[in-house]
């Protein structure tokens, strides 16, 4: 038996392939509408968005998508990430469950972002385009596409949430050194940013904002600019399963197989990245993992949001979407997990979840931040406040097993390390932070406005 802690890939076994959950889905997702019809969107009507070769990837049923080989080139500087068994947590825990986590820290951006934002510049600048908008809540989407940018020679303008880019700067110095321009939104650069500071000059933003910015400067450059996303579609979550397909590489090193994977989820994706290679072996025979996705009690979108179509924006810009969603129109209260403050979720991940092949929890950040310190004392790195989620999980399925008495695999996503983010952890320690709430009718009156499908 192994007493290994870091079971590393070498360079050359890398996977070449991302994995497309579409090939193994027991019934596809339900499509996209268009936002004016309500009748299904076809590639055409994301051709002002996005590069053609994107939206293939979006419909493509095929179940491995050969991974381009100067995107394997760049990936190369981090990947394939270290699988690690928290063996001191384990301990500290005095649980007979293995805890293996997933440590995408190692990024040049520290967190998981980077694998999609890799390939999206390169499908770009295949195509030809000179400048991709996009948006950012903390900075973490905004600066991995800024290096992205920089990777493939192509201009990256920033939509970040204002309260955001006051209070942490420095991924905002981030996204500058690798090139990009990164603006406050609301903005006064764009139409609905205007309209939205001239009904209140202290609007905070909110991702929703931030999306319908970038989307209309991509609109308004006549063709010249494409529009970027970080997280939620499906080509998204595909590039990220580059993670899972390593993964389960080094779990066979480990003679171990997950009984249950979890991950924090905000859009979807990172979750979507470790587990969906792993729930494709189950659909095709193989053995039942136990997905539990993780979000904060304050902006719940599996555990209270309700799976109807919604757009993605708060402009309703974006075709509708079957999610599980808390409206468009909500506004998530201001917490440290920058990155799960999003009103809707991934309709893979909200397929999934209505097929009863994962389930949620919902955390508060107080306990979060507690999981997260305890993690740090046993293993050494702190983990990114929407990290500490997943952590969380982990800790609790872990003592559930210690209850039990049973022996099971844990995997969880540590997808993405904290060290722009000590504010939250300073906030925490000095008792600070206030607990999350759930704001029932807020929500109760952002789902009033729900677009009207028949
Ligand atoms: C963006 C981000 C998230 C949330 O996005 P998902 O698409 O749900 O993964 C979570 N953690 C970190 C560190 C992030 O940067």
């Amino acid at each position: 038996m192994s007493d290994s802690v870091k079971y590393l890939l070498e360079e050359n076994k890398a996977p070449k392939f991302w994995y497309n959950i579409n090939a193994d889905l027991p019934s596809p997702p339900p499509p996209p509408l268009h936002p004016g019809t309500k009748q299904p969107a076809g590639p055409d009507d994301f051709a002002p968005l996005f590069p053609m070769s994107l939206i293939m990837q979006e419909v493509s049923t095929e179940r491995e998508i050969e991974i381009p080989e100067p995107v394997r080139e760049i990936y190369k500087q981090w990947r394939p990430s270290p699988l690690y068994r928290a063996r001191r947590l384990e301990k500290y825990l005095d649980t007979p469950a293995k805890i293996y986590y997933k440590y995408e820290g190692v990024s040049p951006t520290g967190s998981h972002k980077p694998n999609t934002a890799v390939p999206q510049a390169f499908f770009n600048k295949e195509e030809g385009v000179k400048k991709i908008y996009t948006e950012t809540g903390a900075g973490q989407w905004g600066s991995s596409l800024a290096f992205a940018g920089q990777m493939f020679g192509i201009d990256i303008e920033v939509f970040m949430v204002k309260v955001s880019f006051d209070q942490k700067p420095y991924r905002k110095f981030m996204m500058q050194s690798f090139g990009a321009k990164c603006n406050p939104s609301p903005s006064e650069i764009t139409d609905f940013g205007k309209k939205l500071i001239n009904e209140d000059s202290n609007n905070p933003g909110s991702l929703g904002i931030a999306i319908s910015e970038a989307i209309e400067a991509t609109v308004k450059s006549g063709g010249v600019a494409k529009y970027s996303l970080g997280s939620v579609l499906g080509h998204v979550l595909m590039h990220q399963t580059i993670n899972g397909n390593e993964a389960i590489l080094q779990m066979e090193q480990t003679g171990d197989y997950p009984d249950i994977i979890v991950g924090c989820t905000g859009g979807g994706s990172n979750l979507s990245g470790l587990m969906f290679p792993f729930l494709g072996q189950q659909l095709r025979g193989g053995k039942k993992i136990d997905i539990i996705g993780c979000e904060p009690l304050s902006c719940p979108s599996f555990t209270k949001g309700k799976y109807a179509y919604d757009h993605g924006d708060m402009a309703m810009m974006t075709p509708l979407i079957k999610m599980h969603t808390l409206g468009s129109a909500f506004l998530p209260p201001a917490n440290h997990s920058g990155g799960l403050r999003y009103h809707g979720m991934s309709y893979h991940l909200s397929h999934l979840y209505n097929l009863g092949l994962m389930r949620a929890k919902a955390y508060g950040q107080k306990e979060c931040f507690e999981a997260g310190v305890t993690f740090s004392k046993q293993e050494g790195i702190i983990p990114a406040p929407e990290a500490n989620h997943a952590v969380k999980g982990a800790i609790d399925a872990a003592l559930e097993c210690k209850s039990k008495g049973e022996s099971k695999t844990i995997l969880f996503n540590l997808c993405g390390h904290g060290h722009f983010d000590m504010q939250a952890y300073a906030d925490y320690f000095d008792n600070k932070l206030s607990e999350d709430v759930y704001n029932e009718s807020e929500v109760n009156k952002a789902l009033e406005s729900l677009p009207k499908v028949a």
